[in-house]
């Protein structure tokens, strides 16, 4: 079994973040032998590649010019993972944190 991921902290661009972040997240959420307890990292201060920073950053955990890293979809009951979202194109915010109507 495979115990150990990259650190977050060396991540070259948002997707790749993303995806170091839900490899760790796996691990954790399925690690029965304890092994695993954490991200190698404090995920409250992860890198960020470009653009303006988001005026609310609650729940919102690394951006790059058009996109947010946030919590994405629960793993197990007490591991959720990773993904992905755009950016109001409008304001730059977390579309969970705008008040645009969305605009497809
Ligand atoms: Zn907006």
């Amino acid at each position: 079994m495979i115990t150990e991921t990259r650190n977050p902290e060396t991540a070259n661009s948002l997707s790749d973040l993303c995806n170091i972040l839900n490899e760790r997240a796996e691990l954790i959420a399925w690690d029965d032998d304890g092994l695993i307890d954490d991200y190698p990292c404090d995920v409250t201060s992860l890198p960020t590649f470009g653009g303006t920073d988001p005026r609310d950053t609650t729940e919102v955990y690394s951006w790059n010019a058009d996109s947010v890293l946030v919590p994405g979809a629960q793993i197990t009951v007490s591991q959720s993972g990773w993904e992905i979202q755009p950016r109001c194109a409008l304001c730059g915010e977390a579309t969970f944190h705008c008040e645009h109507e969305s605009i497809d």
